[in-house]
């Protein structure tokens, strides 16, 4: 065990150099310290609690082509899907009558006006059938100011944008530049949606060939800097079909060192930032069968359980081996409300779990 490692965690703030040093722990004691530090200030600042987010994927049609997305315009191996809004209605009520108490839409980016009007209708749809009760998470990329405002007015009211990576090297590589899928672009839009009033959600892939330890904690700072409220963020996982997943086949690092990687990320941004809402993604579990419950007892608070039709699940592939594709939403919540008593955090039915971040403002 490392007294330089225990002393940084007995600190109140911590520096730059202090948030590389915990994430270049490599050795199992300090992990250990680590993650038990993160618990203990979610316990503090946010309460063992977890709340859930039933994830509706409702389209896989996007107009922009990320490198390392399984459903990026270019692969045509994809079979393209939108759920119509009769489908995603059901999906909304399992979800209300569940008492999750909140729903993420996600899909690929479409910025036409048939699509942005869609989301307009069915915002206002959830807000009727379930009397404003059910907290609205979007996650449906780049947009004008003017539509998220038409969005948050129409009962929308957090929004996830990863920023992805804020090393610009690395950013560059990730999104070609034929379509302006640039970095400035990408945090204007971080910028539109808290001035239009939302709860900020960002987050990055981890694990990325050529991403250092320091490259991970200016992405901390940079949440810090931005006074982001919801962070999710995961490991990077190859999907075969991409031009990235052919290129990185060989060189990206190991799932295990993933893994941890991504958990130690979830632990700093909880020490370092204490009371935003953090999501344990699907990536983490896509890598660890344990990844759910490693992320909750790293600092995690957020969990998304999908409640995407069971039929249009297995279209929605970011990367290889996604987890779950063959649950019912059923079984999704069965599996989920195991993973959580399995550590003993109370699943908090019936409340928003809206960021403490953003509400002690
Ligand atoms: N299209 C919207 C966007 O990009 O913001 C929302 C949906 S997009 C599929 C959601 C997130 O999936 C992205 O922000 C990206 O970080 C993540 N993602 C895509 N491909 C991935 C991969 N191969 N490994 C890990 N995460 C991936
Ligand atoms: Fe489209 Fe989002 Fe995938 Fe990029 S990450 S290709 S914007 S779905």
């Amino acid at each position: 065990m490392s007294e330089k490692i225990k002393k940084i965690l007995n600190q109140e703030e911590f520096s730059k150099s202090d948030l590389i040093e915990l994430m270049k722990i490599d050795n199992k004691e300090d992990l250990i310290l680590l993650f038990k530090k993160a618990y203990d200030v979610k316990s503090k600042y946010v309460g063992r609690k977890v709340y859930y987010r039933g994830l509706i994927e409702i389209s896989n049609q996007c107009i922009k082509n990320c490198k390392y997305c399984g459903i990026r315009r270019d692969n045509h191996k994809v079979e393209r899907f939108a759920m119509s809004k009769d489908e995603i209605m059901q999906s909304v009520k399992w979800i209300y009558d569940n008492n999750y108490a909140s729903l993420a839409l996600q899909a690929g980016e479409r910025q036409d006006e048939e699509f942005i009007a869609f989301i307009e209708d069915l915002l206002k749809e959830i807000k009727i059938l379930s009397n404003g009760k059910l907290g609205v998470t979007l996650s449906l990329g780049e947009q004008t100011k003017e539509t998220y405002k038409r969005w948050f007015d129409a009962g929308a009211h957090r929004y996830l944008l990863r920023i992805e990576s804020t090393n610009l090297n690395i950013y560059n590589h990730l999104h070609p530049m034929d379509n302006k899928h640039t970095f400035e672009v990408r945090k204007k839009c971080l910028e539109y949606l808290r001035e239009v009033g939302y709860q900020v959600g960002t987050g990055v892939m981890i694990g990325l060939p050529n991403q250092t330890e320091e490259d991970l904690v200016n992405d901390i700072l940079f949440y810090k800097q931005m006074d982001i409220d919801m962070i999710g963020m995961g490991p990077y996982i190859l999907h075969k079909d991409t031009p990235l997943g052919q290129e990185w086949e060989n060189i990206v690092i190991n799932e295990k060192k993933r893994v941890e990687l991504g958990l130690k990320m979830i632990a700093i941004t909880r020490i370092f930032l204490k009371d935003v809402n953090i999501a344990a993604t699907t990536a983490l579990q896509g890598l660890d069968p344990q990844g759910r419950e490693k992320g909750l007892l790293a600092g995690a608070n957020i969990l998304m359980p999908t409640a995407t039709a069971l039929e249009h699940k297995g279209k929605y592939l970011l990367y290889d081996n996604k987890p779950g594709i063959k649950d019912s939403v059923e079984k999704a919540k069965e599996i989920m409300d195991n993973n959580v008593k399995a550590i003993g955090d109370e699943i908090v039915y019936g409340k928003w779990g809206d960021s403490l971040h953003f509400k002690n403002k």
